[in-house]
């Protein structure tokens, strides 16, 4: 940390200066947690060189960051979409690669650093793997990817020296918490969660709920997969399975509290009775700032605590009566083999009927459970086995109707 500089209003900010700019590819750079992350490099412009990025469907957004940022490469995985942005100029120096191999190619590329993985879905799972696969430094915000091919991923690195740095808020508050220490000292890790915007509900006012109505967060700003997760908290379930494997913590050491302010980003408890918080106001780009710079702490872009406005912190146990798919994720994490992949897909496939009117907000976790119920589970999966549930689980979504 050299001399100060006035950045941020009232706040000594210090100027962290690495010698090189990290090689970044950005996977998923249209969506929320794409978008952050640029803010966190446009501040921090001689510390990272944007090398790839990845966009979906949104070619005019997409083709705004290449004009920003001149990347290496820029991959575009929806066919149609990629026809569209081969027909505008790019910057010298950038090609374009199409679909999931043009993602792979981009993450092992010799000259990428580091890999933040922010696409949603198991169709995160690839580039993932592939980033791991060449030994690169992977910032996971893709959850999924753990939740489908945990076992996979941590078998992964144990092989090859990459590294995996959680992005999820809470799974960066442990981190943040756990650094000094040994799992071995650890009595349990507690998992905040909003609770999201039917918080308190009944289980028979949620019957009729609109996509709108569950869309509307009440603290953070998200994609629409992972809002309506944060409704159901099918997204506690996922970050219940995503804690397992990063910390290596059996369901008994993992617990879930409900923090309407989201402003705890989640609690260890240690052996000796201690309890760590990381605190800081709902904003993503602390946690992708935090690792972007693996665990060092410069001055970002991230909304600082107003302590003077700060009345309350409230902690309250989740309705797992209401909420029934936050069962869901604990009963993953004691089967294992390819019950992650199966609640996965069913929800992502249920989540989507749920927005296009098809089933009703109730049906998302029931139809989950009955789809995990009824698969031909598999103890050891391999990927292609893990691929194949993945692809069963989405048809047998269909074959539900509605309550
Ligand atoms: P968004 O929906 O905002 O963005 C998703 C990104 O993935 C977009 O760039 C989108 O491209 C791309 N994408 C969508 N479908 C595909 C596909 N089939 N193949 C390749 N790329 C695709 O999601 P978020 O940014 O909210 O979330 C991204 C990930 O981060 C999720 O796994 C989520 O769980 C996790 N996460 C998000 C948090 C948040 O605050 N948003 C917090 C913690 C974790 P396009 O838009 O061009 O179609
Ligand atoms: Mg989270």
């Amino acid at each position: 940390l050299l001399h100060s500089d006035n950045r941020s209003p009232g706040v000594d900010c210090g100027e962290f200066v690495r010698a090189t700019a990290t090689q970044l590819v950005l996977l998923g750079s249209t969506g929320s947690i794409g978008k952050s992350t640029l803010d966190v490099v446009r501040h921090f412009p001689d510390q990272f060189r944007v090398w790839g990025l990845s966009g979906h469907s949104k070619i005019e957004e997409l083709l705004a960051q290449v004009n920003e940022f001149h990347p290496r490469w820029v991959v575009v995985t929806d066919p149609k979409s990629a026809r569209d942005l081969s027909g505008q100029p790019l910057p010298d120096g950038t090609e374009l690669l199409r679909g999931e191999e043009g993602i792979i190619r981009m993450v092992q590329d010799p000259q990428t650093q580091m890999v933040l993985s922010a696409i949603v879905g198991a169709a995160g799972l690839h580039g993932t793997l592939a980033a791991l696969d060449a030994g690169k430094t992977v910032a996971l915000a893709n959850k999924e990817t753990l939740v489908v091919a945990g076992q996979l991923v941590m078998n992964r690195l144990k092989q090859q020296p990459g590294k995996l740095l959680p992005v999820d808020s809470e799974h960066s508050a442990i981190a943040q918490a756990l650094t000094g220490h040994t799992s071995d000292e650890v009595e349990r890790i507690v998992l905040t969660g909003s609770g999201g915007p039917f918080r308190g509900r009944s289980r028979e006012s949620l019957q009729g709920v609109t996509p709108e109505q569950a869309l509307k967060h009440p603290t953070w700003q998200m994609g629409p997969k992972i809002t309506i997760d944060s409704a159901t908290l099918m997204n506690k379930s996922l970050e219940i399975i995503e804690a397992h494997w990063l910390f290596g913590l059996p369901a008994e050491q993992i617990e879930l509290i409900i923090h309407p302010e989201s402003m705890v980003h989640s609690f260890v408890e240690f052996r000796d009775g201690s309890v760590l918080a990381q605190l800081s106001p709902p904003d993503m780009k602390l946690p992708i700032q935090y690792a972007l710079f693996e665990g060092k702490r410069p001055c970002g872009p991230t909304r600082r605590m107003n302590w003077s406005e700060l009345r309350q912190l409230r902690f309250e146990s989740p309705d797992r009566e209401t909420f029934e798919a936050v069962d869901l994720g604990y009963e993953v994490i004691r089967s294992q083999g390819t019950t992650g992949a199966i609640l996965n897909a069913a929800n992502e496939i249920a989540v989507a009927r749920f927005l296009g009117g098809e089933i009703s907000f109730l049906d998302i976790s029931r139809i989950c459970r009955a789809v995990l119920s009824s698969h031909h589970y598999l103890p050891q999966p391999s990927l292609e086995e893990l691929l194949a549930a993945d692809r069963w689980a989405r048809q047998e979504v269909y074959r539900w109707k509605s309550l």
